[in-house]
């Protein structure tokens, strides 16, 4: 970690991780030696860019949407949110230029369960993103399931963006600390863990 905390920018990802357990998060940043590549990560990188292409050809009315300008693998990047990363597919309607524009964040995934609330916080943090590079309001996003061809829509409200900013502020903390955060109290997580072997206090 060579980073002060006002430089530090996290992976939009780290945040789905962060809830999923702290300790991904700490072996990442401060332990980046240590990760392995699964064939799963592999498999996920491969499945997304697939999917981006058949986007191309899908219709605006996946979004429920007559209309919109869409840019595809929009890098993003704010030193005053402190992420960076990149969303899958932003689209402004009835287009950027427009007066009273607002924008729309959509990332794919590739399961069939609901969006849980690590997908929910990971579309709050691109569209903070989204709203301070484009300059126009996101107000919704959606969860596009690549196994079921479906779409689900999320209110990017007021709880959902703070939750966003309280977890980046802790995330800062437990990283430049350099300290192991605790192990969740469930260990379901750790079962499928990359890191597990290293986690020998808690599996
Ligand atoms: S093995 Fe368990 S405690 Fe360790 S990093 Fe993975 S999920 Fe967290």
């Amino acid at each position: 970690m060579t980073e002060t905390a006002s430089e530090l920018l996290f992976e939009v990802t780290d945040l789905k991780q962060w809830i999923y357990c702290p300790r991904v998060l700490y072996y990442r940043y401060c332990l980046p030696e240590i990760r392995p590549t699964t064939d799963l990560i592999a498999a996920g990188i491969r499945s997304h860019a697939d999917e981006a292409g058949r986007e191309e050809r899908r219709s605006l009315r996946s979004y429920g949407l007559q209309e919109g300008e869409r840019a595809f693998d929009v890098r993003l990047r704010s030193a005053a949110l402190g992420l960076r990363g990149r969303l899958d597919l932003a689209i402004a309607v009835p287009d950027r230029a427009a007066p009273n524009a607002e924008a729309m964040v959509v990332e794919y995934k590739d399961s069939e369960k609901p969006a849980g609330p690590h997908f929910k916080l990971q579309l709050a943090a691109y569209a903070l993103l989204l709203e301070e590079a484009w300059a126009l309001p996101v107000r919704r996003g959606y969860i596009y399931s690549i196994p079921l061809r479906e779409t689900e829509i999320i209110s990017i409200g007021a709880a959902l963006r703070q939750k966003v900013r309280q977890a980046v502020a802790a995330m800062r903390v437990a990283v430049t600390g350099e300290r192991m955060p605790d192990a969740p109290a469930s260990r379901r997580p750790c079962v499928s863990c990359e890191f597990r072997r290293f986690c020998n206090d808690v599996v």
